[in-house]
């Protein structure tokens, strides 16, 4: 029996005790608003198809009687690997049931061509599984991955397995699962980055057991995914949490999309470096001379910085005006100059979040690329128990 031929309850307590275990039956009958008796039913065919296993270690005694046995997912029992597609790179992971990378790898792409790309994946699937054989890292073998998930940013439909346009690479509807999983004969899913990692964050990391979060990530585009009541939210049209596009950054500056005063077009990467350049005179500047000479206290682009915040801000309280998160996590690349803009961005979200919307816990949670490659693992793990239509 496989998960996806489970009930949905055994579904939901197995994606419970994922995100929040190990936990009682009692204590996943209360999180998951079963009754006692289905959590005993949903739990069965789980235990018995070594999905999960009863811990030996007793819970707590309770001051009225018996110790309460912990049940908990069993990590070992499923393998994934998560691949995520940068402009100029591939970074890989093999994990397991709870994406938690075992083996990780890296792999420059010399070309952004569908079928070179989808090469570099399949090499890259081999040296992860080669690996894993090597060192048998937790007795993992190659041979036992259970799926692929790969993440890359743009319009992705996860649901075809079609990525339908990607700006960086340049891509109009590439059928990439069925590439992938011709080339690596192993079945594959595909993903928006950013909806993968928030799809990591809501089991593993800063969104387990809440009902409601946003994940905004800053660095070369400004992306944003959402989870409510549960779930991430994929849009209806496969696009969703576009925030970087959010006409909040004012009218002089053209954004990559055509239009002007998107967030991006103020706040990515490449925008704080082309608003440097210009408060410089200096055509060659980098982005890491921006950020030395911000911190130097050159006034003219700590100001840019500034502009980046205030914009990023305005985005962010648009975001918990809109769907009252509890908790906003600020990621990506461009975190790593996050104190440059961090008070700026605070300011501008105290001044516009409405009412107690501003309650909203803002956290700032740097995340290396090794994570957005567990992004995938968690997609292709994911799809266990909620598989495509
Ligand atoms: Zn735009």
């Amino acid at each position: 029996m496989t998960l996806a031929d489970q009930p949905p309850a055994a579904a939901l307590v197995f994606q419970t005790l994922l995100a929040q275990g190990p936990l009682t039956r009692a204590e996943a009958g209360r999180r998951t608003g079963l009754s006692a008796g289905a959590v005993t039913k949903a739990t069965a065919p789980l235990l018995s198809d070594g999905w999960i296993t009863e811990l030996s270690t007793p819970a707590p005694k309770r001051p009225t009687g018996r110790p309460a046995t912990l049940i908990a997912v069993r990590p070992e029992r499923a393998r994934f690997i998560g691949v995520k597609v940068t402009a100029d790179e591939l970074i890989g992971v093999l994990a397991d049931l709870t994406a938690k990378p075992l083996v990780a790898r890296r792999a420059a792409l010399d070309s952004r061509d569908v079928d070179s790309v989808v090469l570099a994946i399949a090499r890259l699937v081999e040296r992860l599984r080669a690996a894993a054989d090597a060192g048998r890292s937790g007795g993992v073998r190659g041979e036992d991955v259970h799926s692929i998930g790969v993440t890359i940013s743009g319009d992705v439909d996860g649901q075809t397995g079609v990525v339908q346009y990607s700006p960086f690479l340049d891509w109009r509807r590439v059928a990439l699962a069925r590439l992938v999983e011709a080339a690596t004969g192993t079945p594959t899913v595909i993903e928006n980055d950013v909806r993968a990692l928030t799809v990591t964050e809501q089991w593993f990391g800063a969104g387990a057991g809440l009902d409601s979060f946003a994940l905004i990530t800053v660095g070369a585009g400004i992306g944003c995914g959402l989870s409510i009541g549960g779930r991430v939210v994929s849009g209806a049209h496969g696009v969703s949490g576009e925030v970087g596009h959010l006409p909040v950054g004012g009218g002089e500056r053209t954004c990559t999309c055509g239009n002007t005063g998107c967030v991006e077009a103020v706040a990515s990467t490449h925008a704080i470096t082309d608003q440097a350049r210009q408060a410089t005179g200096n055509p060659e500047l980098t982005m890491a001379d921006a950020v030395r000479l911000a911190h130097s206290g050159d006034e003219a682009v700590r100001a840019v910085f500034s502009r980046a915040g205030h914009a990023l801000g305005l985005a962010i309280a648009s975001v918990a005006n809109l769907i009252g998160p509890e908790r906003i996590i600020i990621s990506g690349e461009g975190v790593a100059t996050y104190d440059l803009f961090a008070e700026q961005i605070r300011e501008t979200f105290a001044a516009r979040a409405f009412g107690a919307a501003a309650e909203c816990d803002l956290l700032l949670r740097p995340l290396p690329f090794e994570e957005w490659a567990r992004g995938g693992a968690a997609v292709a793990a994911q799809r266990l128990f909620a598989p495509v239509r």
